[in-house]
């Protein structure tokens, strides 16, 4: 984020309370600003993991009446309940997301809907602590007393009220600034390429090494700490709360906001946050209301206009989005009291915003303006600097003769099928091995077992000494073992860079602190992923398309970085499932080319192919698998002509262009 930016954002924050004199709008102010926290601290969770959190409102509340207990019962003040607040809440995040985020599905928006309902009933049932229905008062603090300086500057010269009001107001927006600092930097660490990553594919990133499990609770104690920290700011400009201030009903404006706002941007949930708290004025007042809803009939009527004299091919697609609006002024002119209507409203709204804006606002303004976002730009100098070019591939060629790894026996089963029946494989270190069979044969479910993501249903497999079966796909990844997939699995809003960055997370040691305090060992870390990713992309000739996102790739192209991606886990041995599937001839070279000088290099290679000529050229040794046997295995020309060989592929039919 450019300095500027910064600037800007802290001289509006500043000037804002001497052009907004009213007390209540200043209050407003301070309101959006505390909600705006917990949107940005959603956003997180919702655009970067792609998780539900229907219960940031309880989280909130978790905050503020941390802040009321310690008041009332310890008279512990503001600034003490702040960081306890936020330790509370991120608490009561681990509690909800380490069972929640274990299993994957919509389990955490069912938990956090849960927890929401149980949060309200125990503040109301739990009157000892926390005074139950009847609520908690507090007193704005004043920070200190400026106003003894009036004589010399006289603009300070005001009321204590008004003191108190302004100090608050700059509380909470350096809160806020703080907030947007260390979500931008968290976001722009490993753990933000993390959180998108495991959204984008959570196979891949597991495989990489990135836990999906790890990174999902990370994101979500973040969310929730800020959430508690806004809930103690909101205690206090409340001056008031009561367990009916964290109702569901809050939880779905903060989704909302963050969608209407604009996901995966820190404008959008800001904006998300404003529209929250101007929602419950403009529901509260129906000649408000239908003023808005005329509003939106009339921009809706000249947006249709437009269209019908401009694109008249679009008018089919923009005349339902046209007719619900004019239906909505309609049903706001048919209303008598809008209160009753309000959760319909919220529906109708988020119906809307997922059909027709998907992106929020922020995302489809910048659609309009430019393309959105995170700069993919890399910098030169880094790149060029002689610590990057120095890094190479740092496999330490392994030459010993004792088998890298050894599956003895594997049995896989899925129901009646035996997808993998007794097989049996040796890989000797720095050679390259093909796995060669009809489709269906077990290929790939063998490197499903090989990677974690099958466990096996009998058998052992020993990498390099150590039995790994059983073991998590993470675990095995930074035991030294990379794959592919047969259906390329990119991080595909990634850039190219970053994609390769993601897999080299294992080299990271700053923890979350570092990254929010960008110590020197996190810039340090982070400017030598990036030359190390940078010489990568050299090795296999992607350098020039580091900036691209991933999804733009062409189809041979992205098969080439999801080698590059695995080669930045520093494996011992690469696992790659069918690399030549889909390319063009011209691409298979370039392919060979590389897989061969990463065998120069001393990596170890499986390599699942069914093109004979690259198995041919490439690979020392072949197995051969059809129905989950192993059939045959040796040097590559024995194996062409072995008579079974060559039945199991002419009568499996389907493969058989591949002889
Ligand atoms: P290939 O050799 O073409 O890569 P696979 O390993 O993908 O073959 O599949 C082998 C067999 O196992 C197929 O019959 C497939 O339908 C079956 N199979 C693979 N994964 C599963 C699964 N998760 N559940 C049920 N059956 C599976
Ligand atoms: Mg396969």
């Amino acid at each position: 984020m450019s300095r500027l930016y910064w600037i800007f954002a802290i001289a509006v924050a500043a000037a804002l309370p001497f052009f907004v004199t009213s007390p209540y709008y200043l209050h407003l102010c301070v309101t959006i600003a505390i909600f705006a926290i917990v949107t940005l601290g959603l956003d997180v969770v919702f655009g970067y993991t792609g998780e539900v959190s229907i219960g940031h409102a309880a989280l909130l509340g978790i905050g503020a009446y941390t802040a009321a207990v310690l008041s009332m019962h310890f008279g512990i003040g503001f600034w003490p309940a702040i960081p306890i607040a936020i330790i509370v809440t991120a608490g009561f995040g681990a509690l909800l997301a380490l069972p929640a985020l274990r299993v994957t599905g919509p389990y955490l928006a069912m938990v956090t809907l849960a927890f929401g309902t149980i949060v309200q009933i125990l503040i109301n049932e739990m009157v000892d602590l926390t005074n139950g229905p009847l609520g908690v008062k507090f007193n704005t603090p004043l920070f200190v007393d400026l106003r003894s300086y009036s004589n010399v500057l006289p603009f300070l010269d005001m009321s204590l009220k008004r003191m108190k009001e302004m100090e608050f107001f700059y509380v909470t927006a350096a809160s806020l600034l703080l907030t947007i600092l260390v979500i931008n930097r968290v976001l722009a660490s490993h753990f933000g390429r993390a959180f998108e990553a495991l959204r984008d594919s959570p196979i891949a990133s597991d495989c990489m090494g990135v836990s999906v499990y790890k990174h999902k609770v990370i994101a979500f104690v973040l969310s929730a700490a800020l959430a508690g920290y806004a809930g103690a700011l909101f205690a206090y400009s409340e001056q008031y709360i009561a367990p009916n201030n964290f109702t569901f009903e809050l939880s779905v404006q903060f989704l909302l906001g963050v969608t209407l706002g604009g996901r995966k941007s820190r404008l959008g949930p800001i904006l998300g946050a404003v529209i929250i708290v101007f929602l419950p004025n403009l529901l509260a007042d129906i000649g408000l209301f239908r003023i808005i809803a005329g509003c939106i009939a009339v921009l809706a009527l000249v947006a249709g206009a437009i269209t019908a004299l401009r694109n008249r091919e679009n008018l089919p697609r923009v005349l339902i989005p046209i007719i619900l609006c004019l239906a909505f002024f309609v049903f706001s002119l048919m209303l008598q009291k809008i209160t009753d209507y309000k959760l319909a409203v919220f529906g109708v709204m988020i119906l809307f915003v997922v059909y027709y804006l998907p992106e929020g606002i922020v995302g489809f303004l910048s659609q309009l303006w430019a393309r959105r976002g995170k700069s993919l730009a890399v910098d030169e100098a880094v790149a060029n600097s002689p610590e990057a070019q120095a890094l190479t591939l740092q496999a330490g060629g392994d030459k010993s003769d004792a088998a890298l790894l050894s599956v003895d026996s594997i049995l896989m089963q899925f129901g009646g099928l035996k997808a993998l029946d007794g097989v049996s494989l040796s890989i000797k270190p720095g050679t390259i091995h093909g796995l060669i069979g009809p489709n269906g044969s077990g290929k790939s479910t063998m490197m499903n077992v090989l990677t974690g993501i099958y466990v096996p249903t009998a058998g052992a497999i020993r990498f390099a000494g150590d039995a790994i079966a059983g073991l998590k796909s993470p675990e095995i990844a930074l035991k030294g073992i990379a794959r592919t997939f047969q259906n390329v699995q990119l991080f595909g809003e990634l850039s190219v860079l970053e994609n390769v960055m993601v897999g080299l997370h294992h080299t990271y040691r700053s923890g979350f602190f570092s990254v929010a305090l960008k110590t020197q060992l996190a810039r340090h870390e982070e400017a030598r992923a990036r030359a190390r990713a940078m010489n990568i992309l050299r090795f296999t000739g992607l350098d020039g398309l580091a900036a691209e996102e991933a999804r733009n790739l062409p189809y041979g192209k992205q098969r080439l970085l999801e080698i590059s991606r695995a080669l930045a886990l520093d494996p011992r041995l690469l696992l790659l499932d069918e690399p030549a599937a889909g390319l063009t001839a011209p691409d298979i070279v370039e392919l060979m080319a590389i897989i061969h000088k990463i065998r120069e290099a001393g990596l170890t290679i499986v390599l699942i192919e069914h093109h004979m000529d690259v198995v041919m050229s490439l690979c020392d040794t072949v197995t051969v698998l059809d129905f989950g046997q192993k059939i045959a295995e040796g040097q590559p020309a024995d194996v062409q002509r072995d008579p079974r060989v060559i039945e199991a592929y002419l009568g499996g039919g389907a493969a058989a262009h591949a002889v």
